[in-house]
């Protein structure tokens, strides 16, 4: 329902909590957060309100200035801890708005390869079938292109790897989703409003719109693989 990301220069997980409740209006089910730290990528996720999961980042830490956000509404499976977002695969870790519509043939063909699933949600998908190409040999840019060639539906999605401090993708496909630019920071969010105390320099992802982000630069490809040049917009949010 809401994707937040950072790749900042200071602790993620206060600033993801934080963005994400700018989202709270949207209603969710649930919430949860990954961050990498000096490479080590894990999250942390609870059901209910935003605060239940500032609650267990107290007792439960979680550090790194690398990070990606989500409330969840479910669609596919109950509202649980394990069903939700973001959904860890290995070295991936994903957020994801919306539906992957051909999520059980997806299922169905990654169980061939001896691929088992934890949760109920089209999402766990997206983060098995990135892993799979990664485990290919694939570096974590090109499984996350393959892995977004085969996905059907309506989504946003925003990608974390393990091993990688510096690196997120962020896809649109009928979901929208903003990219914040900040002083040798990026942002992303699923509705610029989350992201308006961080920075107001905003660029919009059109439909079909792949983004490769560091904390200096953006790339943006479009629909047909062509790099795209996105205008940056100063927008004007009250924070
Ligand atoms: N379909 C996904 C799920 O049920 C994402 C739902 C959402 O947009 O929050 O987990």
């Amino acid at each position: 329902c809401g994707i937040v990301g950072v790749l900042g220069n200071h602790e993620a997980a206060p600033i993801l909590v934080e963005a994400l409740k700018r989202l709270e209006y949207r209603g969710y089910d649930s919430a949860g957060i990954a961050t990498v730290n000096h490479g080590t990528l894990d999250r942390r996720r609870a059901v209910g309100k935003l605060v239940n999961l500032s609650d267990l980042l107290v007792h439960e830490p979680l550090r790194g200035k690398s990070g990606i956000g989500h409330t969840r509404w479910a669609t596919h499976g109950a509202p649980t801890v394990s069903n939700a977002h973001p959904h860890q695969a290995g070295p991936v870790a994903v957020v994801h708005n919306g539906i992957i519509e051909n999520f059980r043939d997806l299922r169905a063909e990654l169980a061939q390869h001896g691929v088992s699933f934890t949760t109920q949600t089209d999402t766990e998908t997206v983060a098995l079938l990135t892993q799979y190409h990664m485990e290919q040999g694939n570096d974590p840019v090109t499984a996350a292109n393959l892995t977004l060639d085969r996905l059907q539906g309506a989504f946003a999605l925003a990608f974390l790897f393990s091993g990688h401090d510096d690196l997120m993708i962020a896809a649109r496909k009928g979901s929208p989703l903003a990219i914040g630019h900040g002083n040798g920071e990026m942002f992303v969010g699923s509705d610029a409003i989350a992201l308006a105390p961080l920075t107001d320099r905003i660029t919009y992802l059109e439909e079909g719109d792949r983004a490769v982000l560091t904390r200096t630069s953006l790339e943006i490809r479009d629909a047909n693989g062509a790099l795209a040049n996105r205008a940056i917009r100063t927008i004007q949010i009250d924070s």
